[in-house]
């Protein structure tokens, strides 16, 4: 951290700010100049973040050099992070995120009934995903509307997931309920809206199952970067991102999807990226053109919501791909992927 001080800062002031520096066991070195005095901070400066240096009389600005994000950060990182999902049946292949294969996560927004998810759990592993995704704790904008099934849900995801022989994606609201969604989920879904729900972020961060959070819906990545800094931090090392759109002064899609977001946090973090065109476009027919362009942004997973009967969905029906768009959008993905050296 660089401390730049007034052209008018006092000894007095210089030296209350050293002894201040020193007494957080960071170094100083003094820097005096023939117009002003700087101070370089020399240790790890995150150990005072949030410490309101500029106020400090005689400063005039402070700027960081190191990011606020240090476990999520590829700083000083050779090897990006693999998220390896073990077999489910003997002789089984794993799931790799993060690795040359781009992983599909698909189904239906919300667990409707066992019948349906069996189904789309079906068709999803035909198609060549890799990861059913169904919600059965959601969060609706609106009290009134389909809430989930809850833990039932949670029982025919674990049944379909044994039977049916797919890895199964999650979400979890509560920090009361991470346990019992564990149990089931191979990885936990942390939604945008409770990206920043720092206490459910800790409690998933004592698991020793993958996380992915997605980003928030009028957050910035390196809030994002930060919400994962939560879980890294409590020793939770699998941590997905995910790219589902943000809020923007555009009305004709639900929400505007951030495709630079790929690779700014891949150039920042070493954690795999997802992108989830269905939210972030919010109408069907955008999200085949969009999982393509994630792909070719170099995206590690898309998620998408499907659903047989769209206009019947008890949540999100205007953004599910009907079966047969989802069949075609999986050889579309291969082939841009393979332009990339990957595959679906
Ligand atoms: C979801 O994926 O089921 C979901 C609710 O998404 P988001 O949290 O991105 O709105
Ligand atoms: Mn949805």
């Amino acid at each position: 951290m660089i401390i730049v001080l007034k052209k008018n800062a006092t000894e007095k002031q210089v030296q209350h700010i050293v002894d201040t520096v020193r007494g957080w066991k960071l170094k100083v070195h003094v820097s005096r100049g023939t117009e002003r005095t700087i101070l370089g901070l020399i240790g790890d400066e995150r150990v005072i973040l949030g410490q309101p240096l500029d106020i400090f009389p005689g400063v005039e600005s402070v700027l960081h050099v190191l990011k606020p994000y240090k476990l999520a950060s590829a700083e000083g990182r050779t090897e990006r992070t693999r998220i390896r999902l073990p077999p489910l049946r003997k002789g089984g292949r794993p799931v790799v995120l993060g690795g040359p294969e781009v992983v599909v996560m698909a189904g239906p927004c919300s667990i409707e009934s066992r019948e349906l998810l069996f189904a789309l759990a079906r068709l999803v592993k035909k198609a060549g995903g890799k990861i059913l995704r169904a919600g059965a704790f959601k969060p609706r904008t609106s009290p009134y509307a389909f809430q989930g099934l809850g833990a039932e849900g949670l029982r025919y995801l674990a049944e379909v997931r044994a039977e049916v022989g797919i890895h199964v994606i999650t979400e979890v609201m509560d920090p009361r309920d991470v346990d019992l969604v564990a149990d089931v989920a191979d990885v936990l879904q942390i939604g945008a809206r409770n990206m920043q729900n720092f206490n459910l972020l800790k409690a998933v961060g004592q698991l020793r199952k993958p996380v992915m959070i997605k980003r928030g819906l009028a957050n910035t990545l390196e809030e994002l970067l930060l919400s994962a800094e939560y879980v890294l931090s409590e020793g939770n090392h699998d941590v997905l991102l995910c790219e589902r759109g943000i809020r923007t002064f555009e009305t004709m899609t639900r929400n505007t999807l951030d495709l630079a977001a790929v690779p700014l946090l891949q150039r920042e973090s070493h954690l795999p990226v997802i992108v989830d065109p269905s939210h972030g476009t919010g109408h069907w027919d955008l999200v085949v053109p969009m999982a393509r362009a994630a792909v070719a942004a170099g995206a590690d997973g898309i998620m998408v919501e499907i659903h047989p009967r769209p206009a019947e969905a008890l949540s999100d029906g205007s953004q599910a791909l009907l079966p047969k768009n989802f069949i075609k959008m999986m050889t579309a993905l291969n082939a841009v992927a393979r332009v990339l050296g990957r595959k679906v």
